[in-house]
């Protein structure tokens, strides 16, 4: 991952996404931002109980350091419905309010998709042939649902991708170190139990490779951050770290050739 600070804020990026200027990405850490307490960072949960005032200072400092004209938002809820921006929020009712779903898509230049996460993980795509981005949210309950082939299925038939055209990133999330369920035997199907330990911790980065490779995404087209969000708690918010917390942002989007890329430092690569 490449490593940036900017104003009052840091973030990572995927190496094979950063080498497409027409792509525009961060996964931002909890570092800098306005929130205090509990939520202390750059906190963009806009369903957590943190000030919304500050989620909304915060979400701006994001776009900002992106260079994002509009941040296109979701409530998640564990699910596997995804929404086509801007096609699915036609009426004005529905551009003002915020929607309910776990994946965003879309097509449109400088309206940059946002997934937040403590411990889920959010799974970037990015078509290099049609220019189409998406930005998943899937916690383990999206995962056994395969949220990440449908939204590849989805792309297929909506905007004619090829699967070998897809390069994917999994962000910072929990890691086989940490992702421990005790109920497994009711919680999860059995079809996923190869991917446990003797400590009864799941492999949730395997089983999202796993599913990206079935839906037909190239190995080498798949970048896992490898980043345990419990192990690296004072840099990403983690529910399983601390109950009350915030979360942090994924934010990727489609950017107009001709335009600036954003300021920033890079301080490692
Ligand atoms: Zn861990």
């Amino acid at each position: 991952m490449i490593f940036k600070i900017s104003d009052n804020s840091a973030y990572l990026q995927f190496p094979h996404l950063a080498a497409f200027r027409e792509v525009r990405h961060a996964v931002f850490l909890k570092l800098g931002g306005y929130s205090k307490g509990h939520f202390a960072g750059l906190n963009i949960g806009h369903q957590t109980s943190d000030s919304a005032l500050i989620i909304k200072q915060n979400q701006r400092l994001a776009a900002k350091v992106l260079g994002s004209e509009k941040i296109i938002k979701i409530n998640q809820v564990h699910g596997s419905e995804y929404l086509i921006w801007p096609d699915d929020f036609s009426s004005e009712k529905k551009r003002r309010s915020t929607l309910s779903a776990d994946a965003l898509i879309t097509r449109k230049n400088r309206h940059d998709l946002l997934i937040q996460t403590a411990d889920c993980q959010a799974v970037m795509l990015f078509d290099k042939s049609k220019k189409v981005v998406a930005n998943i949210h899937a916690g383990w309950k999206g995962s056994i649902q395969n949220i990440i082939g449908k939204i590849i299925f989805v792309m297929q038939n909506r905007f004619s991708t090829r699967p070998a055209d897809l390069l994917a990133g999994i962000g910072p999330s929990l890691g086989p170190c940490c992702a421990e369920f005790i109920n497994y035997q009711k919680e999860i199907p059995r079809s996923y139990w190869l991917y446990k330990n003797n400590e009864n911790c799941f492999n949730f980065w395997a089983i999202s490779r796993s599913q990206l490779e079935q839906a037909g995404v190239l190995p080498y087209n798949i970048i896992n951050s490898r980043i345990c969000t419990k192990c690296n708690s004072k840099l990403f918010y983690s529910f399983r770290g601390a109950n009350l917390t915030g979360r942090f942002a994924s934010i990727i989007g489609l950017r107009l050739s001709n335009e600036k890329t954003a300021k920033s430092h890079n301080f490692m690569e």
